[in-house]
Formats: structure tokens, sequence, C-alpha cells
């Protein structure tokens, strides 16, 4: 049987099955994360010791009025990261708003840029924030 090359639609439609597998594969692992024991213990471990919203776009500062933690929040996407899952600094409490409007933007920020350059860059200004304590 002659050896053929892939045609085009061949080659993007491998492609396309490859990315949407690793997706794939990656949504498992974070939804796995989510099951753990260890996540839910260290998740209520961030509820008391933030009992109110970080409050990242300083809306409650603004209005005067703290909100109480709701959700705990991966400061460097889960789907970035997935080494920092666990990491307390990575971690903080926060209102379901902030967090739906946070994970809005983490999303949308993920897709103009794509994946990779999303984790270079804000590792490094993330992990820049963490450790100068702006962000705990
Ligand atoms: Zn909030």
């Amino acid at each position: 049987m002659p050896h053929r090359a892939p045609t085009h639609s061949e080659e993007q439609g491998r492609k396309a099955y490859d990315l949407s597998y690793t997706r794939q594969g990656k949504h498992q692992a974070v939804r796995a994360i989510y099951q753990t024991t260890r996540w839910r213990k260290l998740r209520a471990q961030v509820m008391l010791e933030e009992p109110l919203c970080a409050d990242p776009y300083g809306w409650h500062v603004e209005d005067g009025r703290p909100r109480r933690s709701e959700q705990v929040d991966h400061i460097l996407p889960l789907w970035v990261s997935l080494t920092l899952a666990y990491s307390r600094r990575n971690l903080q409490g926060l209102c379901t708003r902030c967090h739906t409007v946070k994970t809005h933007e983490d999303r949308r920020k993920a897709r103009e840029n794509g994946e990779g350059r999303m984790e270079r860059e804000e590792n490094e200004e993330r992990e820049g924030l963490i450790a100068h304590g702006r962000v705990l």
C-alpha cells in the first residue's frame, strides 16, 4: 500500500482532536481535585482564615460594605497551573459575585492570549504579587 502524506484537512482534524483531548484530560484532572479530602480541608481552612471577600476589584471598600467569603478562588487558575492546586498562597476567599467575575475574566484572557501565553505571563505577574504579600 503506497504511503500518502495526510491532507491539509486531515492534519487540521488531528490537531483539533489532540487539543480537545488535552483539554478534556485537564478538565477531568481539575474536577478530580475538587473531590479530594485534601481540597475540602484546605477550602474549609481558607474560609476560616479569610471570612471576608478579598475584594479583588475594590468594590466592597468602595461601597463600605465588606462581603462574606462564599467561595475559594485559585488566584492563578487551576486550568493554567495544576501544580498550584493545593498551594495556600494561591488561594483566596471571594464572594460569589467577585469569583464569578474573576473566573469570567480569567477565561476571557485565556481565550484571547492562548493558555500557554497566559500561563507564562500571569505566572510571573501573580507569583510576584503573592511573593510581595499583596495577594494572600
Ligand atoms: Zn467580593
